[in-house]
């Protein structure tokens, strides 16, 4: 049997006919489910035959990555029996493993192939036993992980010496040096201001004794350290709540009309408690002139705060609302809609998918030309996100009519314009119906009201390896069924071998779900599904519903409404979509079995179809 020989529907063992289930995780061959249970040898399978060399490499770098087995054992191993190295990959279980250890070679023959036996009845008794073996890195102990598993492919980068940060503006460096007390260069007269933090600190307080103040006190040494303390804060901002925090505005007893303004420094001996002093000494330790500490009061509003800075930043003028209004007007120019799925969720509105913000403000830029208000991209790219506008994506199976109709010139419009209008309320009639069951189903527990519809084929063995991408792949079915009112959601997964996609497998599918209503008491039944021929919209379903209704304990009345070809239901779409992004999100799926897993991630409730 040669490689391009082979035909792809049976199973890759010699000898074997029968139909393909999975694939070997070692070495791709498509196997059936007998074999693909018995994890034989990759020398068994056709692929590993004709190119004998490369399972054993796969085998080794796995058993490496793993660590399961010592450089020793693995030598002493060889040299008993080198055929069995192609045996030990990812799947290997522990017992096998154990029983190699011996050192007759006979003995370890006998004991590897009874522990492969009981592991393949098994694994035909419990299916998860699979999951559990295909998902090596998730069922391993994590205690035994350590940083250096995660081994990546390709190299490091060179360690380059950090570069330094790029000189700020001088305007930034000015204003540094100036908050931190040191001299600088003035930025308008250019002239050398002094520094601040060296500034002399003589003051005469002979007679503040005498008025209660405690000026004599500080020594030099403190005064040194409260000025560095004050230019080490080096912001503008904090060394303003300083000055405010050890100032107090008072009332003297005697005047109550002047008011006057207290000064506190911090004590030397315990630096947490405030100590009154005179203005000369309070401006005389910080080195600063009278009139900040002026700005400061002024600046002191009631409750203890204190007014933040003016200067600086951008003055939004009137100009700029202007601006805003003109880029308004401008958007709403612009059809819009609102959004198709979630609409109670959200207050997005769409604009056509021919658009984009550059297109849009081109067309902005060119209708204001001449005048001066023309506001850049920015603004109208901030202003269309204040607005919750985004663009439409377009969908990937469109209505033939629909996009005739959107696209084509008037008089291909006119020639359809009638069947057009059918379309479309047909369209709106279903949409309108499936809400109000929606709204029954809500409220009556003796109605179910559903979608139902097969999502797009998955391919399986899903996985990082390039091999995988020459290799026809397994198509896996998954027919869904979702309650509208309840929104849970029932998931029939088959693949190739074991059924077809036809109408015969949606009718048993439907078959199925009916049942399980019928337990649960339900009365009535509207389902909603789109009109493909070939699956729903024949004769098969109405025989399958005629049957049911025969047998039935409880189900009175059961009613299928067909959507217009390519106006399918959103909620149908969304539980795909959300199937197919956990799928997306799973590194490896090589068992139609793992569907199952991942439908009930997805929150869904999946149902076999073995
Ligand atoms: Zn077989
Ligand atoms: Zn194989
Ligand atoms: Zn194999
Ligand atoms: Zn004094
Ligand atoms: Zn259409």
């Amino acid at each position: 049997m040669q490689c391009g020989q082979r035909n792809p529907e049976t199973c890759d063992n010699f000898m074997c006919t029968d139909e393909v289930w999975a694939a070997c995780p070692e070495c791709l061959c498509f196997l059936c489910f007998l074999h693909f249970n018995l994890r034989d040898d990759c020398l068994c399978h056709n692929l590993a035959f004709n190119l004998s060399e490369i399972p054993l490499d796969i085998s080794s770098s796995a058993s490496q990555y793993q660590g399961l087995t010592n450089e020793e054992e693995r030598n002493n191993e060889d040299e008993v029996m080198p055929l069995m190295e192609s045996r030990r990959g990812n799947f290997e279980n522990q017992a096998s493993l154990d029983t190699r250890v011996e050192e007759n070679g006979d003995q370890v023959l006998m004991a590897t192939l009874e522990s492969k036996q009981s592991d393949a009845t098994d694994s035909l008794d419990i299916p998860e036993h699979l999951e559990e073996a295909s998902l090596p890195q998730e069922s391993a102990d994590n205690s035994q992980l350590s940083p250096e598993s995660f081994q990546v492919d390709g190299e490091r980068a060179l360690e380059v010496p950090e570069q330094p940060k790029t000189v700020k503006s001088r305007n930034q460096l000015v204003k540094e040096r100036r908050n931190a007390g040191y001299s600088y260069e003035s930025e308008k007269s250019k002239e050398l201001k002094a520094a601040r933090r060296f500034a002399s600190y003589e003051t005469s307080c002979e007679k503040c004794h005498f008025r209660g103040l405690s000026c004599n006190t500080f020594s030099c040494n403190t005064r040194e350290a409260i000025r560095s303390a004050f230019y080490d804060l080096a912001d503008l901002t904090k060394q303003r709540e300083w000055i405010g925090r050890h100032t107090e505005q008072i009332q003297e007893k005697k005047s109550r009309k002047i008011r006057k303004c207290a000064y506190f420094l911090p004590n030397a001996g315990d630096p947490c408690i405030k100590v009154r002093v005179c203005k000369a000494m309070f401006v005389g330790t910080l080195g600063i002139s009278e009139r900040q500490v002026k700005t400061v009061l002024g600046k002191k509003r009631p409750y203890g705060c204190l007014e933040g800075e003016g200067r600086g930043g951008r003055q939004t003028s009137d100009r700029d609302a202007l601006l805003r209004e003109g880029v308004k007007r401008h958007i709403n120019q612009f059809p819009r809609q609102e959004s198709h799925y979630c609409r109670a969720n959200s207050r997005c509105e769409y604009l056509s998918e021919d658009l984009n913000p550059e297109i849009m403000y081109r067309m902005y830029n060119s209708s204001t030309e001449g005048t001066e208000e023309c506001a850049s991209l920015s603004l109208y790219r901030k202003v269309l996100k204040k607005m919750n506008i985004k663009f439409h994506h377009p969908k990937k199976d469109m209505c033939p009519l629909c996009e005739t109709y959107r696209r084509g010139n008037p008089k291909e419009r006119e020639e359809i314009a009638g069947a057009y209008k059918v379309h479309i309320a047909e369209k709106e009639k279903v949409r309108e119906l499936k809400s109000l069951a929606k709204e029954r189903a809500l409220v009556d527990h003796t109605f179910v009201s559903a979608v139902f519809d097969l999502e797009q084929v998955i391919y399986l063995p899903k996985s990082p390896q390039s091999d995988i991408f020459y290799k026809r792949r397994l198509s896996n079915y998954n027919f869904t069924i979702y309650e509208l009112a309840s929104k849970d959601g029932w998931c029939f997964l088959s693949h190739e071998c074991e059924t077809k996609r036809g109408s015969c497998e949606i009718a048993s599918h439907v078959h199925r779900y009916l049942n399980s209503l019928d337990e649960r008491g339900v009365k009535q039944v509207v389902f909603y599904c789109d009109g493909c021929v070939g699956q729903n919209k024949n004769s098969i379903i109405p025989t399958m519903l005629q049957h049911f209704i025969g047998k039935a304990k409880s189900v009175e009345s059961v009613t299928v409404n067909y959507f217009p070809t390519n106006h399918g239901q959103s909620e149908g779409d969304a539980m795909h979509s959300v199937i197919e992004r956990s799928i997306r999100r799973v590194k490896e799926v090589m068992v139609p079995t793992q569907l199952s897993t991942i439908c009930a991630m997805a929150r869904l409730h999946p149902i076999l179809i073995m």
